[in-house]
């Protein structure tokens, strides 16, 4: 049985007190946590302090872009060890972990490595009262030590994407990855030292959220700045956390997210691409559709097409290379989701497909399965329609035209991302300027240019990530003014 320890200063940290994770294939246990205390997220965050004035502060920026490039590689080299590690921690299929989770999860070092190379600051030159001049620049600095608290539906993509770019611009981190998904962080560590990380660089804290290293490492005094990913309710939580001391956040929460199919769109694309932003990952996606808007001539024809591709699904074994579909990440979020199946039914919703728990062989049977799930009939003042789920599921309305659709899609507390299916190129720019929301894709979900800005407006996120963007967050910007 597997032993998750805590990363701290280089070095492999049990504690006295452990938890089980389990595999949500078959809920088999993968094997034992080692919960990180109070004082040993302490001993984290004085490591990673430490670092930052260590041999990794006067390393120089070649040097520091050659070594996350080698940690990029160290992952691809132990690429079969985090894919398994990824699939029995989430269950996802092997289909998908193999193609975005890992490789993407590395990339996130290169990425971020090359980008830290190229990026200048501001220059301006001044004419001074007595007739002289001086020179303006900005000069970028490490924020410092970065707690980076992650979610686990995509556990080394999203943590990478946070990693990536700190360690880039010479921060240090602590890591505190979900307690359902601790494997691929503690793996991580293993590359950092065997690709020579300097310690205390990289930490990993393993637990929960209140009352566990979640809640010491955003409350430790001695963070310079957060980075989050979950719900929105956490946020609101560490938010609290990071204003002792005034430290900054950087969140990506939660969604609700559009898909609009107009009446002109392709429609076997858009039905393709539905298929992918309400499903993909068992609807365990941040960006992904749980509302669906399409326009009345083509709507019963779009419920019939997206019903048959639900029902294509191959659920099974995820590491059966021709299965699609997996289980959701464990039971505590398969009770949530069917608690919303049943609030559904309930409200009197016509469930075009799915709305329970699948059938399974045997051995399937105690892992967290649901049906991929398509509503029809609800209003929009519905939870079902309101709340984020985080299912493979969605509601489809019907809509006549843009004004009604624009309104009922920027109806929501949420904006994290939309996804537009038309051809028509001036309705794409217009719903792209109206859609209140960080992300609008047209004719495509999930396409990602790593360059550009990524997050979400109203309760969705705080702050960007992405290219430049991330540079904000993880560099203090400061302004040199020189009399000449
Ligand atoms: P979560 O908020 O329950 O947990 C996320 C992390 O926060 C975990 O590591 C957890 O242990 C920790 N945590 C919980 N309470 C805490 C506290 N009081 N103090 C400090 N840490 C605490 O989220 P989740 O269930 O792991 O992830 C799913 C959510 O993440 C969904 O809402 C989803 O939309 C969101 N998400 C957003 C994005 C995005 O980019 N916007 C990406 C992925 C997931």
């Amino acid at each position: 049985m597997t032993e998750f320890k805590n990363f701290i200063d280089g070095q492999w940290v049990t504690s006295g007190k452990t938890f089980e994770n389990r595999n949500p294939i078959d809920n088999s246990l993968i094997g034992m946590v080692h919960e990180a205390n109070a004082q040993q997220v302490d001993q984290a965050v004085r490591a990673a302090r430490a670092a930052l004035s260590g041999p990794w502060a006067t390393m120089k920026t070649p040097d520091r872009v050659a070594l996350l490039h080698a940690v990029a590689d160290g992952i691809n080299k132990r690429f079969d060890d985090f894919l398994e590690a990824e699939m029995m921690d989430t269950g996802k299929p092997y289909g998908l972990a193999s193609h975005v989770d890992i490789p993407r999860g590395a990339a996130n070092f290169k990425v971020f490595a090359d980008l830290i190379r190229n990026i200048p600051t501001e220059t301006f030159p001044m004419e001074t009262p007595d007739g002289g001049h001086a020179l303006n620049y900005g000069i970028r600095v490490p924020r410092g030590v970065i707690a980076v608290v992650c979610p686990w539906n995509l556990p080394l993509l999203l943590m990478t994407w946070k990693v990536g770019p700190a360690l880039a611009c010479g921060n240090t981190v602590v890591v505190k990855p979900s307690e359902e998904t601790p494997a691929t962080a503690t793996l991580l560590g293993e590359v950092m030292n065997e690709v020579g990380m300097p310690a205390g660089v990289y930490n990993v804290v393993h637990g929960f959220g209140p009352d566990s290293a979640g809640q010491f490492l955003t409350e430790h005094p001695d963070v310079d700045g957060i980075t989050f990913t979950g719900e929105t309710r956490t946020g609101e939580v560490i938010m609290r956390a990071a204003a002792k001391g005034v430290r900054a956040v950087s969140f990506e929460l939660g969604g609700k997210n559009p898909g609009i199919v107009f009446a002109d769109a392709d429609f076997d694309k858009a039905v393709a691409g539905i298929t992918r932003s309400a499903f993909e990952n068992s609807g365990q996606v941040c960006l992904g559709t749980e509302r669906v808007y399409v326009q009345r001539p083509i709507f019963e024809r779009f419920v019939q097409a997206l019903k048959e591709r639900a029902e294509g699904f191959k659920l099974g074994d995820n590491r059966d290379r021709n299965t699609t579909f997996g289980p959701l990440v464990s039971r505590e979020h398969q009770r949530k989701v069917l608690s919303y199946y049943e609030k559904a039914a309930a409200e009197g919703a016509t469930v075009v497909t799915g709305g329970g728990v699948p059938e399974l062989p045997e051995a399937l049977k105690d892992g967290a399965w649901v049906q991929p799930t398509i509503w029809t009939g609800l209003p929009e003042t519905s939870p079902v329609i309101r709340e984020e789920i985080f299912g493979p599921c969605c509601h489809i309305q019907p809509f006549d035209t843009e004004e009604e659709v624009i309104a009922m899609a920027n109806d929501t507390p949420y904006g994290l991302a939309a996804t537009v299916w038309t051809q028509n190129l001036s309705t794409a720019h217009r719903m792209s300027a109206a859609l209140n929301v960080g992300l609008c894709w047209v004719n495509s979900w999930f396409l990602r240019d790593l360059r550009t800005s990524f997050g979400g407006a109203k309760q969705s996120g705080l702050g960007r990530e992405g290219g430049v963007h991330s540079m904000e967050f993880y560099t203090e910007l400061r302004n040199a003014c020189i009399k000449l």
